[in-house]
C-alpha cells in the first residue's frame, strides 16, 4: 500500500510498530541528507562529478592514495559537524524501548552511534568514514593524525609503521563486502517481524536483499524514502515523504 498522504503514513506505520516485538531498521543514505551528509549516488552528487576511486586503484598508486585523502577531507566539515537528525532520533528512540535488536546502515557517517544506539548493535554494510584502518595489519588510527600527516607530508598519504596502507574504514567500490556485517545483517533480517527500509533506494546488491529476506520470513515491510523503489509492490506499506517529516512523532520525549 502506497500511503496517500503523509498523515496515513504516520497513522499505518504506527499501527505496525504497536504490533511488531523486533523492528529492524535498514538505512541509507536518505536519512542522513537533512544532517548535510550529500547522497553520493544521488544525481548531482559527488560521485556523478567525480569518479569514486576503486579499491585496486587505491592500492596500486600512492597518487590515488593521496587523492583519495584529499576527497576525505574536503568532506571533513560535512561529516565532522553533522548531528543525527530526527530520522536517527526515532529509531534510536525505538531501540531504547527495546524494539530493535540490531541497525542495519549502508550509511558511514556514524549518526546511529551518535544517535545513542550501541555500536554494537550497528551493523555497517559499508564500513565508517570517521576513523581509519591500516589494511593489513588492521590497526586503528584517528583522522586528525591522518589529517596532521597529510598536511606535513606534502599531502602525500602517510603509511602504518607495519607498511600497510592506511585507508578510511569504508568499504570502498571493488572492495570486498565484509563477512561479519553481512551474516549478522542476514540474521537480523531473517528473525525481525517489522522491516523498515529507509532512505534507501535497495538498488545496491546484495544490501538490497534483506527487505525480500525479510519479507519472505513473515516480517512486515515498510518503505519510507522519497522516490519510488523496486520493492514497493511487496511492501506493507510505502511512505515517499520526506523521511525526518514521518518519522519525527516516532521521537521519544
Ligand atoms: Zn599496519
Amino acid at each position: 500500500m502506497i500511503a496517500p498522504d503523509l498523515e496515513t503514513a504516520i497513522s499505518r506505520l504506527s499501527e505496525l510498530i504497536e504490533g511488531s516485538r523486533a523492528i529492524v531498521p535498514f538505512t541509507g543514505a536518505g536519512i542522513s541528507t537533512e544532517c548535510g551528509i550529500p547522497d553520493f549516488r544521488s544525481p548531482g552528487g559527488l560521485w556523478t562529478k567525480n569518479q569514486p576511486i576503486q579499491f585496486e586503484d587505491f592500492l596500486a598508486s600512492q597518487d590515488m592514495r593521496n587523492e583519495s585523502w584529499r576527497r576525505r577531507f574536503a568532506m571533513e566539515e560535512n561529516f565532522s559537524q553533522a548531528k543525527p537528525g530526527r530520522g536517527h532520533r526515532a529509531l534510536a528512540s525505538l531501540y531504547r524501548a527495546g524494539k530493535v535488536p540490531g541497525l542495519v546502515t549502508q550509511n558511514i557517517d556514524n549518526l546511529h552511534q551518535e544517535s545513542g544506539i550501541a555500536a554494537r548493535d550497528i551493523v555497517e554494510l559499508h564500513g565508517n568514514t570517521r576513523y581509519a584502518v591500516c589494511l593489513d595489519c588492521t590497526r586503528r588510527y584517528e583522522l586528525a593524525w591522518v589529517r596532521d600527516k597529510f598536511s606535513r607530508g606534502n599531502h602525500c598519504a602517510p603509511d602504518c609503521d607495519c607498511g600497510g596502507y592506511i585507508k578510511t574504514a569504508t568499504v570502498s567500490f571493488g572492495q570486498a563486502m565484509p563477512v561479519e556485517p553481512m551474516q549478522r545483517a542476514e540474521e537480523l533480517s531473517r528473525d525481525c517481524d517489522l522491516f523498515l527500509a529507509i532512505g534507501s533506494s535497495l538498488v545496491v546488491w546484495p544490501a538490497a536483499g534483506f527487505p525480500l529476506m525479510a519479507k519472505r520470513n513473515g516480517a512486515a515491510l515498510v518503505i519510507i524514502n522519497r522516490e519510488p523503489t523496486e520493492f514497493d509492490d511487496v511492501a506493507d506499506l510505502v511512505a515517499r515523504h520526506d523521511i525526518g517529516e514521518v518519522l519525527a512523532p516516532f521521537i521519544a520525549h
